[in-house]
């Protein structure tokens, strides 16, 4: 077998995917045009809600996304540590403090009494992220967001396809926003969205996204009118028609992916049950997990460092997902965070490893992945 090297993640495109691009640079609309609107049907529809918003990032997504929940400075808005800088920096765009609630040690998803805990007057909102895939306790955040009136804003860049209690990713929170990296699930090349049941939220994302202008380019062509006004301060945040066409054709295939994705999930829990040194994250109940990511915690007694440079040398895109948020230097400058605000995140962070898991791995590569990780702990135990 070749040692060919074997990514953490990777995107996968068709011909289908290139022809629907193709199309859209033959056509009259390039952006804010009827590719926009068939996407947002199309992830509407996925996510069970009455809206969606397509922005041109996931980060832009949960910026408009604190614009929706009016969130502003002197507000605070509680956000999980063990995710992508981006879910607190949204915060911190719009003058607002993060505020650190640590995970649950077994799934590494925010833990609602930690939420709790962090709530004051001053709170707005709550960040909560499907990490590595699987969505958080919606029922226990929800009711910590009713009864103090803050909005609750999932963070769902790594679930798309997944459900809690039946019911989908992108309809368990007030706000949900997603990306379309590369590396996620579906790609539009940069992209995200926002999708809620909220009209008003929703009219306010799409203000947001363009300048804070109540009328887009085609809404006043197709009127045949210049008049525009700007009521707040928005940003260009469109996304493309291009974009939104490889999207079209990208959503279409998310099931079948999400079910190979969960189809290595199943081989690599059966595999390293029996591996002493290596344990996969807890599946909580009443969860469909997207797996987005594959983490498993390494045994304390080993050095994760050299368990990574081995796996590297050998051929395996293994990965860290993620330093906590409040670790970075930015926060520890600005806001005074550092070790010890979040004790499970850090010890979580200090062992985790994530492996190969993308849609187009093969059964060999999956076997690989197994056999490689069985020889390097065995050797360095
Ligand atoms: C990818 C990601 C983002 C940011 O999305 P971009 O499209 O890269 O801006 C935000 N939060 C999480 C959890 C992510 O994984």
């Amino acid at each position: 077998m070749t040692d060919e090297f074997i990514p953490y993640g990777r995107q996968l495109l068709d011909d289908d995917d290139i022809e629907a691009v193709v199309e859209v640079l033959r056509s009259d609309w390039l952006t804010t045009g009827p590719k926009v609107d068939l996407f947002e049907e199309a992830l509407a529809q996925q996510a069970g809600t009455k809206f969606a918003v397509a922005l041109a990032n996931g980060t832009a997504a949960l910026h408009a996304a604190m614009y929706a929940a009016r969130v502003g400075a002197d507000d605070e808005v509680v956000v999980t540590p063990m995710t992508f800088a981006a879910s607190a920096n949204c915060a911190v765009y719009t003058g607002a403090k993060p505020v650190f609630a640590d995970v649950r040690g077994g799934t590494l998803l925010i833990n609602p009494d930690a939420v709790a805990e962090q709530m004051t007057d001053k709170t707005s909102a709550i960040v909560a992220v499907d990490y590595a895939g699987q969505p958080c306790d919606y029922e226990a955040l929800r009711r910590l967001a009713e009864d103090k009136g803050v909005t609750l804003v999932a963070d769902a860049c790594h679930a798309i396809g997944g459900s809690y209690q039946g019911k989908p990713v992108g309809s368990l929170a007030d706000l949900s926003v997603f990306s379309f990296h590369p590396v996620k699930h579906i790609t539009t090349g940069e992209g995200g969205a926002v999708t809620t049941d909220d009209p008003e939220m929703a009219a306010r994302l799409r203000l947001f996204r363009n300048h804070g202008i109540t009328t887009d380019h085609r809404q006043r062509s197709e009127q045949g009118s210049w008049f525009y006004e700007m009521v707040d301060l928005g940003f260009n945040y469109r996304i493309t028609d291009i974009q939104c066409a490889l999207g079209l054709t990208q959503l279409g295939k998310l099931p079948a992916w999400i079910e190979r994705r969960q189809q290595i999930a199943a081989r690599y829990d059966e595999a390293f049950a029996e591996i002493d040194c290596v344990d996969p994250l807890v599946v909580a109940p009443e969860r469909v997990h997207a797996y987005h990511l594959y983490v498993v915690r390494l045994d304390p007694g080993l050095d994760r460092q050299a368990v990574f440079a081995t796996l590297r040398d050998r051929g395996l895109g293994v990965n860290v997902h993620y330093i906590p948020v409040h670790l970075h230097p930015f926060y520890r400058e600005r806001f005074g965070t550092g070790r010890g605000l979040a004790p499970v995140a850090e010890e979580a962070y200090d062992h985790m490893l994530s492996l190969p898991m993308f849609p187009a791995m093969s059964d060999e590569q999956v076997e690989r992945v197994i056999a490689t990780v069985d020889e390097v702990v065995e050797q360095l135990s």
